[in-house]
């Protein structure tokens, strides 16, 4: 992955499809556990990107519902996630990976825990 590559040219290390909380089923794409950033690349597809999504004419209506169902989905787990406290991004796979890794830089360095001050969720 592109952003992955360009995070750790960064000197930034991570890990890779990773539960931030045991207790939600999400994985995230790049996980920076101690900063609690929470990474994810979403598929133009999957995730029904503005720019790239389906206009599929066969099974329109299946699609759109599929589309919307995973858009909702990734809607929740955010929120989730920020509940217990981690800064979530999300990118399109689309989106440019070096710009996409100077944001969760400046995330990460912008981390409570990165700054040494006690996390308070
Ligand atoms: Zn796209």
């Amino acid at each position: 992955m592109l952003l992955r590559r360009a995070l750790y040219r960064g000197g930034l290390r991570y890990r890779v499809h990773a539960r931030p909380e045991v207790s939600l089923r999400i994985r995230a794409d790049v996980l920076f556990r101690s900063a609690r950033v929470a990474v994810f690349v979403d598929g133009c597809f999957w995730h029904a990107c503005p720019e790239h999504g389906t206009n599929s004419k066969a099974n329109a209506e299946w699609w759109a519902a599929k589309l919307a169902r995973n858009r909702a989905r990734d809607r929740a787990n955010t929120s989730a996630l920020q509940d217990y406290g981690w800064t979530v991004l999300r990118f399109w796979e689309h989106e440019d990976p070096a710009e996409a890794a100077r944001v969760v830089a400046s995330a990460v360095a912008g981390s409570p825990m990165v700054r040494g001050k006690p996390f308070s969720s």
